[in-house]
């Protein structure tokens, strides 16, 4: 008997973009192929792309490139190219990459691992896989490739907002939401495997119910209710702002798994660059949001995104922004300069702003934000906080707290133990590094993971 074919997979770009990645690694597996996590030594690799903006576009090129030379080299049989980047551009792409076997557009992926596995076999198949977008519903089991602490829950898919600066509605398609019951039973799953928080996502995960009469406050509360006795947390990523349902904070407030945290990309708070990148509401709206998050869900740690160097933005709105960080005291927080995307609205707009003054304008909104989590951070020495182990290390592990969601916040890392990934630690808090995390010492183990 033959080995079977081995495929690794490289993966670029946000938690929703590794949901796919994790649903192509299951249907590979199905089809018989063996997943490495391995760098060399495989027949093909796969990589999944992101084309959020520009420089995303750049990596996911790179990334092409140096998989093409291994071809090239021998090292590898076969290329795949998968993801945003092949859902929005997928023709100019097969043009400019004749070494690429297959280009595999956002699907149930079924397709692509029967064509994959057909080409290591030495069938011929078309080089290019379009597809309808997924249904909701029709997404699959995962591998996951997260580590077994926690795990992402894609609730949505798409969105219906018209932001001026963004591509995703064009990549990802107009908003679906799962059914409550498939979301339901799919955290329970993740939960009897082990995971002990769901970082819930989608492209607006405020929206998620709007096309089906509910509401989120009602799939928060199912999930929160979905295993009474397991020990698990619930994280809400990526909200829009606007008619957020405020149920949801309730259940921040009152329920013990949902976690006291909100990741709200605001992008701007002046309001005429809010108006110019087309996004309900101002920047009185954006703050009496914060305002009431705040007010109802007392000590809530909020997360957000912004964007600067749009069209037209003057130097009093990117002051507005710096004043607005520290009023808000936005630690934990992204900033993108912006990227031109054609097909949207904000391309044809006049008063480009030149991406060294970009930039400059992300580095003062950084540091206003670094100063304000180098402050925030520093006033838990001496503290005790609980942390969630993610990584164990030699003679440390490394977690996140209820205040932080993993990959994007501060890390805690835990000298002098060693514990499985899923443990409660409580960990008084020492000092904090130079990247802002916290770094401390064991006090206890709260909850041993047994698996
Ligand atoms: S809400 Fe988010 S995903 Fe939707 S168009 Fe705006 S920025 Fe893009």
């Amino acid at each position: 008997m033959t080995n079977p074919s081995s495929v690794s997979l490289v993966h670029l770009g946000c938690a929703r973009n590794l949901i796919d990645s994790e649903l192509m690694l299951a249907r590979f597996a199905e089809a018989g192929l063996m997943i490495s996590g391995a760098d060399s030594g495989v027949d093909a690799v796969v990589l999944n792309t992101c084309s959020f903006i520009g420089p995303a576009r750049e990596e996911s090129e790179n990334a092409m490139r140096e998989l093409v030379e291994r071809k090239r080299a021998g090292e590898i049989r076969a290329v795949v190219v998968a993801g945003c980047m092949v859902q929005r551009y997928a023709h100019d792409l097969e043009k400019r990459w004749p070494e690429v076997d297959l280009f595999a557009e956002i699907s149930d992926y079924s397709a692509l691992a029967s064509s994959l596995s057909q080409l290591l076999a030495g069938g011929t198949v078309e080089s290019y896989i379009a597809s309808d977008r997924p249904g909701a519903d029709q997404e699959g089991s995962r591998l996951l490739a997260t580590p077994e602490s926690y795990a992402y829950l894609r609730i949505s898919h798409g969105c219906d907002h018209t932001c001026s600066f963004c591509a995703i509605p064009a990549i990802r398609g107009a908003h679906r939401s799962k059914e409550r019951g498939g979301v339901v039973a799919e955290a329970r799953q993740l939960i009897e495997g082990g995971v002990k928080e769901l970082l819930l996502v989608a492209e607006d995960s405020t929206a998620w119910g709007r096309d089906r009469g509910e509401d989120l406050t009602d799939l928060v509360r199912d999930l929160a209710n979905a295993a009474p006795d397991a020990d698990y947390g619930l994280r809400l990523m990526y909200a829009y702002p606007n008619n957020f349902p405020w149920g949801v904070l309730d259940l921040m407030r009152e329920h013990p798994k949902v976690l006291p945290y909100l990741d709200i990309p605001v992008q701007h708070a002046a309001t005429p660059m809010l108006k110019a990148m087309r996004r309900a509401g101002s920047g009185d709206v954006v703050r009496r949001t914060l305002d009431r998050v705040r007010e109802a869900v007392p000590g809530v740690t909020l997360r957000s995104t912004l964007l600067v160097g749009f069209p037209g933005e003057t130097e009093q709105d990117v002051a507005e922004l710096v004043d607005f960080v520290k009023e808000y005291r936005l630690g934990r927080m992204g900033v993108f300069t912006y990227s031109p995307e054609q097909g949207t609205h904000g391309y044809d707009l006049p008063g480009r702003v030149p991406p060294s003054e970009a930039e400059a304008r992300r580095d003062a909104v950084l540091a206003a934000r670094d100063q304000v989590l180098l402050e925030d951070q520093s006033t838990w020495i001496g503290r005790e906080l609980e942390v969630l182990v993610d990584e164990v290390h030699e003679s440390r592990v490394v977690g996140h707290t209820a205040m932080d969601a993993p990959e994007v916040d501060p890390m805690s890392v835990i000298e002098g133990i060693v514990v499985p990934a899923g443990t409660r630690l409580a960990m008084e808090v020492l000092a904090v590094d130079e990247e802002y995390n916290l770094i401390g010492t064991p006090v206890g183990v709260l909850e041993e993971d047994p698996t």
